[in-house]
């Protein structure tokens, strides 16, 4: 199994979106990662980025959520462009696994006809909601023919224990992770926007934009005892120092 940590783009937010008590007017730009993993028995993506056109015009796709949340980057940031990086096209993903299905994660959704999507079943009755859409959820990122299939986690994806998708609500409802099992690096988790920033989860801040204080601080202690138990590497959604030192395509782990 390999392990691809792709990069599309970043967003320039005030700090304290992701961490509560950071100085108002600290800024960060932070990555809007998706991982592409090669399992033998079908390649696995998880999250699929923003839809490439934010980086031409934000406000079309965002609207006011463009204000709060800059995309950066250019033609190489989508997708599609990250995988033809390392020389992989939508077909070859059988899945797509989807950690929530806000604008930075689920924007790419549209370009994998013939994947199977994995969402939560929560995340899912939740984005349908009329009153959530443009709070985070746009129609036109999540809501096309795809096959989408709602599961409940803990879902062992290919049922050998490589890659199991863990239940991590309170950003959304139905946030979910992927705990990836590799043979030399060890097991890492893919956590999505559960913990976006490292002080996050090690001294239990949640983000402003977590829907469920409860939820999310019981999912970080569920984290804590997952890594301890795993010896997991856990990757942040959205850290900008911690992004600097993972192995990004084309290198990988595995
Ligand atoms: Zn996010």
């Amino acid at each position: 199994m390999r392990l691809y940590a792709l990069t599309c783009g970043y967003i320039r937010s005030r700090k304290n979106v992701f961490v509560p008590d950071a100085p108002r007017e600290e800024i960060i730009e932070s990555p809007m990662p998706a991982f592409a993993v090669l399992h033998p028995r079908g390649h696995v993506l998880f999250d699929t980025g923003p839809h490439p056109g934010v980086f031409q015009d934000a406000l079309a796709r965002w609207g006011g959520l463009a204000k709060a949340f800059e995309p950066l980057g250019d033609e190489r940031s989508g997708i599609l462009a990250q995988l033809e990086s390392i020389d992989l096209k939508p077909e070859d993903f059988r899945y797509v696994v989807n950690s929530h299905l806000h604008f930075d994660h689920a924007g790419g959704n549209q370009f994998f006809p013939k994947s199977g999507f994995l969402v939560s079943k929560r995340e899912m009755e939740w984005a349908q909601k009329p009153e959530n859409e443009g709070k985070g959820y746009f129609k036109a990122d999540w809501d096309h023919p795809l096959a989408y299939r709602e599961i409940e986690a803990p879902f062992d994806l290919y049922g050998d224990g490589s890659l199991l998708i863990i239940s991590l609500p309170g950003h959304t409802p139905g946030h979910q992770g992927l705990l990836v099992r590799l043979k030399n690096d060890g097991a890492m988790i893919l956590s999505g926007d559960s913990v976006p920033c490292e002080e996050n989860y090690l001294a239990s801040k949640i983000p402003r934009n977590h829907l469920d204080e409860v939820e999310a601080r019981k999912t970080i202690q569920d984290l804590h005892d997952l890594i301890k138990k795993e010896k997991a590497l856990l990757i942040h959604g959205h850290d900008p120092a911690q992004w600097e030192k993972i192995r990004k395509a084309p290198a990988y782990y595995e």
